[in-house]
């Protein structure tokens, strides 16, 4: 509209129709503010039809009484011209946001002849600014660390919460990717679930450890979250979280308090009822034995009486921690209350290996316990039940223990008894053979006997296996099947295993000196003579006995190779590389593969008796003996079968190729006088 055309009433017509489609509301009115139009816009936008609000005074608009416009007239009289946000009522009593545009009609003289006001409600502008406000300010005061990255998952924003929780300041982590804050804690597969679930779903929640920025890593729970745009494409990730260090602290107290005695530290009766029921149904499935000992310390109550609570508390703590030291990894110890202890193991070959360790528990009683400069002495008297034997749950077992326990009570006082009489006879028997073996050493009482091997194509003794005795005092010659076990328990093996090694290398010596082929005495090794320091000690007997190494061979098992495998090849590279041969015992009972076996050093392979005992007649055992031989001749090994004791065993193991054979067919083990007889005859041996 101009101000100097006079508009026509169709002008005057058109106009309002345009208005009514201006979306906006439309409003004018004298400079007194009584309404002169109000277009559609209007009416939609305060629910007052034109007719109504015509003539009206515009303050009837107005969301408050006392709202006061006329500042703000005054103001735009004076700039001509203003955009301002108000309240407004409808006319259903709502009070709304409004931004309002004034502007100023002139008359032909150019003089103010009214107001024309523009409105649009602008609640939702409002709340949406508002909803940023408070966004913000909840971002700003959340207890739980926010942070923002892009879709590149460059740091955008964090919230001072996240300041507090990591030590980052804003400006050390904008632009920063979150594996600056990585703890290393967790492996590649992790992240790859933790995203895979995070694009698939939008979201993933979970435990994390991360790395604050004084280095310290803490456990934080953690939720992510994607934020994609209209076409779909991630745009953001968010993720929210709190440090759970504490609640971790307290959850890992109340599962203590719960499973393990306040006082030692040691599993209480529950944890330790869970723990046995487990590892019965594990024992179960395998042939292990397992066995409880119920341990009642004895002359603790009076310590308790006299000295207080305090000092008895003391002692129990020292008799929880000597019992842990001297128990595997895998044994448990628990405190069933009072002075009252259990012990429970499992995948105990051996049923006597609980005799062992209660001899072990009652040992470790027998150093005084020091407590505020006074030493204080206690012992115990142990119960023992064995699994299967006795029972095959735990209430059963720990009852057993507990009747055994008092028997062991009346015999000792400290002392340790089984349930089953059988056991207790084993026990004692034991004991006696173990400090009879002690003494048998020094006693001079252990010997070897030789037993030829004999060599298939001409029957000529190449070698001996040295196998050692005991000549007991009393019991008159005890084979190894019964002491060497006992030995191995005990330890006493590795003295046994020096004396032997020892004296074959004597008499070799003694054979060599008096002009005798060389011929290869092997020695058998157990698992502990084979440990680091052998290949040096083999190498120091050989020289201080001045013997080439053509004189000695070395027996190990398959089951020496299982474990620490890089070691045992060097170790084993070492004694190969100063010319002593290595052969593989009880070969066939183990769990060698062909490609396994390439990787040691190995000359021969002895076919275990087991398999020779039932050949030609057992066409199983015939094809394991048939298998071993060409396998050692794929692999360049010379091979033996030992236990042969008939002509057909022999004839049968020619025809597959077997280099050599030891059994009773040719001699049993021989006194180290008749071996030499039989080596001064140069006697051959034909079947
Ligand atoms: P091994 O090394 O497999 O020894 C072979 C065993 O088979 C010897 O029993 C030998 O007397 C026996 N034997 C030989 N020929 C025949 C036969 O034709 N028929 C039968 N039925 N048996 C035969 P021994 O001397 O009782 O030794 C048993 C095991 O004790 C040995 O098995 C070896 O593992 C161990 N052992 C013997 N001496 C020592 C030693 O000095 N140190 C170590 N660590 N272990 C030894
Ligand atoms: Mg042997
Ligand atoms: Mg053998």
């Amino acid at each position: 509209m101009s101000d100097t055309d006079l508009p026509d009433i169709h002008a005057l017509h058109r106009q309002e129709q345009i208005l009514d489609h201006i979306h906006e509301s439309v409003i004018t009115m004298d400079l007194a503010g009584f309404i002169t139009s109000w277009n559609r816009g209007a009416e939609k936008l305060f629910g007052y039809s034109a007719a109504e609000a015509i003539g009206r005074n515009v303050l009837f608009l107005y969301a408050d009484e006392n709202d006061d416009d006329s500042s703000f007239e005054d103001a735009f009289l004076e700039h001509g011209g203003r955009e301002m946000e108000v309240r407004r009522r409808r006319k259903n009593g709502e009070v709304f946001w409004a931004s309002l545009q004034l502007s100023l009609l002139r008359d032909d003289d150019g003089e103010p002849a009214g107001l024309i006001g523009f409105l649009s409600d602008i609640t939702e502008r409002r709340n949406a600014a508002e909803m940023l406000r408070l966004h913000s300010r909840i971002f700003d005061a959340s207890d739980e660390a926010i942070m923002i990255t892009d879709a590149q998952e460059r740091i955008v924003s964090v919230n001072p919460a996240f300041t507090r929780i990591t030590g980052y300041s804003v400006p050390e982590v904008m632009g920063e990717t979150p594996r600056k804050f990585s703890s290393g804690r967790h492996d590649a597969a992790f992240f790859a679930a933790m995203w895979k679930k995070l694009l698939e779903t939008g979201y993933w929640q979970g435990e994390i450890w991360d790395r604050r920025k004084d280095g310290e890593i803490y456990p934080k729970w953690i939720s992510i979250g994607s934020v994609r745009d209209a076409s779909g494409e991630v745009t953001h990730y968010f993720s929210i979280f709190n440090d759970i260090t504490d609640r971790k602290r307290a959850e890992g107290r109340i599962h203590h308090l719960a499973f393990f005695d306040a006082l030692t530290g040691l599993p209480n009766r529950s944890l330790f009822n869970r723990l046995v029921d487990q590892s019965l149904i594990e024992a179960a499935r395998t042939d292990l034995y397992g066995s409880l000992l119920f341990i009642d310390l004895n002359r603790f109550k009076p310590i308790n009486d006299t000295l207080g609570h305090g000092v008895g508390d003391k002692v129990l703590q020292e008799i929880a921690n000597r019992f842990r030291a001297c128990l595997r990894g895998a044994d448990v110890v628990c405190r069933l209350g009072g002075d009252e202890f259990v012990v429970a193991l499992f995948d105990i070959t051996s049923r006597d290996h609980a005799a062992t360790v209660a001899q072990k528990l009652m040992t470790a009683l027998d150093d005084p316990i020091i407590i505020d400069g006074r030493e204080l002495k206690v012992g115990a008297a142990i119960g023992i039940s064995v699994f299967p034997e006795d029972g095959t749950d735990t209430e059963t077992l720990l009852r057993l223990a507990d009747i055994a326990m008092y028997r062991a009570k009346q015999t000792g006082p400290d002392a340790f008894a089984f349930f089953s009489e059988e056991m207790n006879r084993r026990a004692v028997d034991r004991l006696t053979l173990e400090s009879s073996l002690r003494r048998a050493i020094e006693r001079n009482e252990l010997l070897l006997h030789y037993q030829p091997k004999v060599r298939t194509v001409d029957g000529v003794v190449i070698g001996a296996e040295a196998l050692v005795r005991w000549r007991h005092p009393e019991r008159g010659m005890i084979p190894p099947g019964e002491f060497i076990p006992v030995a191995e328990e005990t330890g006493l093996i590795v003295q046994i295993g020096n004396w032997v090694l020892e004296a074959a290398c004597r008499q070799a010596r003694q054979w060599k000196d008096a002009g005798l082929p060389v011929t290869r005495i092997a020695v058998n090794l157990s698992a502990r003579d084979f440990s680091t320091g052998l290949p040096g000690r083999v190498g120091q007997l050989l020289a201080r006995h001045e013997l080439d190494a053509a004189w000695l061979e070395l027996e190990i098992t398959e089951s020496m190779l299982m474990h620490n495998t890089d070691k045992v090849i060097t170790m084993m590279d070492e004694i190969a590389a100063l010319g002593v041969s290595l052969s593989l015992d009880d070969f066939g009972t183990g769990y060698s593969s062909l490609s396994y076996l390439k990787r040691f050093p190995i000359d021969t392979l002895k076919i275990d008796r087991s398999f020779v005992i039932n050949i030609p007649g057992d066409s199983n055992d015939c094809a394991i003996a048939g298998a071993i031989i060409s396998m050692a001749k794929q692999l360049k090994h010379n091979v033996i079968a030992e236990g042969v004791e008939s002509a057909d065993q022999l004839a049968f193991l020619t025809s597959l190729g077997c280099d050599e054979i030891q059994g009773y067919l040719f001699s049993p083990p021989l006194p180290a006088e008749k071996f030499e007889a039989l080596l001064r005859e140069g006697k051959t041996f034909s079947a």
